[in-house]
């Protein structure tokens, strides 16, 4: 044990040599037990603060476990610095990585005129160090700790107050990192030992960890708060979503690939007649369809493009009614599965499709009004074509009509004129001759002017038919009265076959009288001498409904085939008139013709050359009057 003087002890005395060995030694063994007794009290002194700092170091570690913010942290520290530490002046300091200062985050002095609390940001600013500068920039530079008995004496050094001597400089570290420093100054020389570093270092070890843990918390509150307004702004704009959702006056849906409607609102579960859109989540989307297959190619075509745009479907209602709408959708895709759900919008057009419907077809009846009026028009017009061609017909029939009649008349005027002359000029023996010739001649003419007469009129349309009854028997044997003995005379047999129980025809008798006339009179003239002439009555069907007809038969030479298609036209004279010189006008037959078609009746002809010609009338019954013009 190395020997050491702690002090001195001394006896003084007025006597000369009052103290002897003895008591020399007496009291040197004394001093001896004093400076043991008095070095046991150091070290009892020195051991119970020891024990004092231990505890209080160790307080300050529990303590420091439960400080949450800076502000109480720092608080905290301020009062550790002051009571426990007992420091004249002492600063907790905490680097700034971004601006690259240490910045006071809790201080005392010695003087408590100045006590900064980290909230007082503006005096803090003030008091900022840079890293690397003075003792606490080079210890928050280095991380090491420095203690020094003379401040002022260390190049390091940079004073902020003048009374500053001793300096002790702790970093305050958590693993690699250092936060900041502790830093505590004295006037007094070598104030701090090496058992207030090691104790200054135990604290900020501490500090390092609750300045850790704080500035933990704060980000954890501060994430916290960010979540909550995160939180807050989500639940905002799903509720706005949702009244959105709920309020449009359009069905909104989210359906799932395999039909299961995910969300729906109200519009919709209305427009499809459920109370509410929980009911209709209970359904499967591809039942509400009136086409199964529709659904299909929509899915395929969601698959393929991502939209479907205004399809217009047909939806089964709850009730069972089928409603048209229109669908918009969109599909929503995972990137792992493909397709995760369809979302889109049903508007009900079923109204404006029945609307457009009946305007299809109110436009279908116009297109076919008009297609029948045009149908109807071009009919008119080729009806006027054809009465314009007619007209046409009729006006060169009337031109050469003209020219018929005038060369007609010119041929017996010629003769009566040369005639005339001959009995004035001519031989006296030959009068008789001349006054024949001049007899007949003038007989042509005058038939030919009665039949011109009789074309002219029916032409103009001025001689009226008068319809009535007739008993077509009787007026066959008024005729065969008239006629008989004309017929005797010019040597031809007469038969009359009048049908029995014959019903009344529909007819004008005097223009009935004036055909039947004719017809005898024409087989009379080219039924040679010997032959004979028929006339009956029938009732026949023809065209599918009853006439009553008469026929004028005789057993003449018969007509040509040639002939028989002409013989009905105006001016007409056919190969019997030319071979047997039969005088005529070639009108008759077309009188006949013209007054049947007046009466609604028809004429026909039957004829074999060699055997004979029969013209047939025919008029339709009297009864069968109704609808026939
Ligand atoms: P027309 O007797 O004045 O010549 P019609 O019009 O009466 O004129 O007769 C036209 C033509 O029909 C006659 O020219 C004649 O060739 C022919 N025809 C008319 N009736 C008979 C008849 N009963 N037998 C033979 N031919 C007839």
């Amino acid at each position: 044990m190395q020997k050491r003087v702690i002090g001195v002890l001394t006896l003084d005395a007025t006597r000369p040599a009052a103290f002897s060995d003895e008591e020399l030694n007496l009291l040197t063994r004394f001093a001896a037990s004093a400076a043991l007794i008095i070095e046991n009290a150091r070290l009892f002194e020195d051991a119970r603060r020891r024990v004092q700092e231990l505890t209080a170091v160790h307080r300050t570690g529990q303590d420091l476990l439960h400080l949450r913010t800076p502000e109480e942290l720092a608080q905290h520290l301020v009062h550790i610095l002051e009571n426990m530490l007992g420091y004249d002046y002492g600063g907790v300091l905490l680097i700034d990585p971004s601006r690259g200062v240490l910045t006071p985050f809790a201080v005392i002095n010695q003087d408590r005129e100045i006590e900064i609390m980290a909230a007082d940001e503006a005096h803090l600013a003030a008091r900022e160090t840079q890293i690397g500068q003075g003792i606490t920039g080079w210890v928050a530079q280095h991380g090491q700790s420095v203690r020094l008995d003379d401040a002022p004496a260390d190049p390091r050094y940079f004073a902020l107050w003048e009374n500053n001597r001793s300096e002790l400089c702790v970093p305050i570290r958590v693993g690699d990192a250092v936060l900041g420093v502790i830093n505590v100054e004295s006037p007094r020389p070598a104030a701090y030992s090496e058992n207030d570093q090691r104790v200054l270092e135990t604290v900020a070890a501490q500090i390092g960890v609750a300045i850790q843990n704080a500035r933990l918390y704060q980000q954890a509150q501060q994430e916290i708060a960010e979540r909550k307004r995160a939180e807050a702004a989500l639940i905002e704009s799903e509720h706005r979503y949702r009244s959105l959702f709920e309020g449009v006056p359009i069905g909104l849906y989210r359906t799932t690939p395999d039909g299961r409607i995910l969300a729906a609102n109200l519009a919709l579960a209305e427009m499809l007649g459920y109370a509410d859109p929980g009911a209709l989540l209970e359904v499967n989307a591809a039942d509400l369809f009136l086409d199964p297959d529709r659904r299909v190619r929509q899915k395929a075509r969601l698959a393929q493009e991502n939209v479907i745009r205004q399809d217009e479907i047909q939806l089964r209602r709850r009730d069972g009614r089928i409603i048209w709408a229109r669908d918009t959708a969109h599909a929503v895709r995972d990137e792992v599965d493909g397709i995760h759900f369809a979302e889109g919008s049903l508007e009900d057009i079923t109204e404006r499709k029945r609307a457009a419907d009946e305007i299809r077809q109110l436009n279908a009846v116009l297109e076919q009004r008009v297609a029948e009026r045009t149908a109807e028009l071009s009919e008119a017009a080729t009806r006027l074509q054809d009465a314009n061609e007619r007209l046409k017909e009729l006006d060169q029939l009337k031109s050469q009509f003209i020219a018929n009649v005038s060369h007609e008349l010119r041929t017996p005027l010629t003769n009566i004129k040369t005639h005339l002359h001959l009995l004035e000029r001519g031989k006296p023996e030959r009068h008789a001759h001349y006054m024949t010739t001049l007899q007949s001649e003038t007989d042509h003419l005058a038939r030919l002017i009665a039949d011109l007469l009789d074309i002219s009129w029916l032409d103009q349309g001025t001689n009226r038919i008068n319809l009535t009854d007739v008993d077509v028997n009787r007026v066959m044997v008024t005729l065969v009265d008239a006629r008989e003995v004309l017929i005797r005379q010019a040597g031809l047999t007469l038969e009359v076959l009048p049908q029995p129980q014959l019903p009344p025809a529909l007819a004008d008798t005097n223009r009935l009288m004036q055909v039947l006339t004719n017809l005898i009179a024409n087989a009379v003239n080219y039924t040679p001498t010997g032959g004979s002439i028929i006339l009956s009555s029938a009732l026949q069907q023809k065209d599918g409904r009853p006439w009553v007809t008469l026929t004028v038969g005789d057993t003449g030479p018969g007509i040509i085939p040639e002939d028989q298609a002409h013989i009905f036209e105006r001016f007409y004279r056919g190969a019997a008139a030319r071979q047997r010189n039969v005088p005529g006008t070639g009108l008759g037959l077309a009188i006949c013709r013209e007054i049947m078609q007046r009466q609604g009746g028809q004429i026909t002809l039957a004829s074999q050359v060699g055997q004979g010609s029969a013209f047939t009338v025919w008029l339709p019954p009297a009864g069968a009057v109704a609808g026939q013009g």
